[in-house]
């Protein structure tokens, strides 16, 4: 996919800020909320017409409608307008409505028919499309929806990363899971990213700290989900914003520079540069006396997996992690990947000769 000179936003002053309710619920909440946005100078106004939801019984959008009060506001307002997309015929009521911008949902995404049906709907139209992340963390599904799109011609792409579901007790409504955006980055470097603070964070309190990340991690953009009175939301009600608190937290958000003057920290990379080529010499070595602990495993008749031995390490890196004031979680992680490599070498030298 040729991701050159992509000019999804063309002309538009960056981050771009695209806000409005999660759904259009009546013409005058509609016009209310756009008319506040418009004076904040937001970019985009965002609203839902069609909502997929979880469980049925709920709104589900207030359907085609909607649509003329977003034509209102594009008209009235001079404020392009988006809204999401998830069937063909979705495609085909928003074209006609003249909205100016579509983006393709979470769930969607994660369907590649319905992915390829919007392509196909969308073959040799020149709208912005914006492809949200997929609910399950696969950036090559997330990457598929982009190549869907883009090989039916649609030029103007950029992705919404709004987090990643995940079962049980936790802090965000979808995780943030950085590292995928970033990656998604890496891969396809002309794409412009946007951050949906509101969905990942699923309640408002986190909707400021989760947009300052984002624009430190040199997103290029936000998608706040912004209501005239949230707690009567017909959907999303816990994470939108009124109005005011975005202007508030549009003024309080910190714009660091990505293309500064970087020779201030040139002494600490090459620290650093130094100490990873140490861990990496030092990671040679473990996986050295790993193989050599399989070989005798192996010699021995014992199984490659110890769940106590792998108990105890875990727990002894958790205790040091503790004295050196290190994130417990996160070297969690590191020592599981670097015992799952370990046990992966191990299996080769057991089965080796079969
Ligand atoms: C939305 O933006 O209102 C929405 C439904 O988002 P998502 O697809 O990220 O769940
Ligand atoms: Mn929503």
């Amino acid at each position: 996919m040729n991701t050159e000179a992509i000019d999804t936003f063309a002309g538009a002053k960056k981050p771009i800020i695209v806000a409005g309710p999660c759904s259009a619920e009546s013409e005058e909440q509609v016009m209310t909320v756009a008319t506040e946005l418009a004076a904040a100078g937001v970019t985009l106004f965002r609203a839902g017409i069609w909502k997929p939801r979880t469980r049925p019984g709920c709104f589900e959008g207030i359907g085609p409608e909607g649509l003329q009060w977003l034509a209102r506001v594009k008209k009235e307002l001079n404020m392009p307008v988006a809204t999401e997309v998830a069937t063909a015929a979705h495609v085909e009521a928003a074209l006609s409505a003249g909205i100016d911008l579509l983006w393709v949902g979470a769930r969607t995404t994660t369907n590649p028919f319905a992915v390829q049906e919007l392509a196909d709907a969308l073959r040799g139209v020149d709208i912005p499309v914006l492809v949200k992340n997929p609910v399950n963390p696969d950036l090559e599904l997330w990457i598929g929806a982009f190549e869907r799109l883009n090989n039916n011609g649609v030029t103007r792409l950029g992705a919404i990363h709004r987090g990643f579901s995940s079962y049980g007790e936790k802090v965000f409504r979808n995780s943030p899971q950085w590292q995928i955006p970033l990656e998604l980055k890496n891969r396809l470097p002309h794409l412009p990213i946007i951050c949906d603070p509101s969905h990942i964070a699923g309640k408002r309190e986190l909707v400021m700290p989760l947009s300052q990340q984002a624009l430190d991690l040199n997103l290029d953009g936000l998608m706040v989900e912004v209501h005239c009175n949230p707690s009567c939301a017909l959907s999303d009600a816990r994470q939108q914003l009124t109005p005011a608190e975005l202007v508030a937290m549009l003024d309080k958000l910190v714009h660091r520079s990505s293309a500064g003057d970087t020779s201030y920290i040139a002494h600490h990379r090459s620290c650093l540069d130094s100490i990873d080529d140490e861990l990496i010499r030092l990671l040679a070595r473990r996986m050295e006396i790993v193989r050599q602990i399989g070989e005798i495993k192996k010699d021995k008749g014992l199984t490659v997996f110890q769940p106590f031995r792998y108990k105890e390490t875990m727990e002894r890196c958790a205790a040091l992690s503790i004295t050196h004031k290190l994130d417990v979680e996160a070297v969690k992680d590191i020592f599981e990947a670097i015992h799952s490599e370990s046990i992966r070498q191990q299996l080769c030298i057991v089965n080796d000769d079969k």
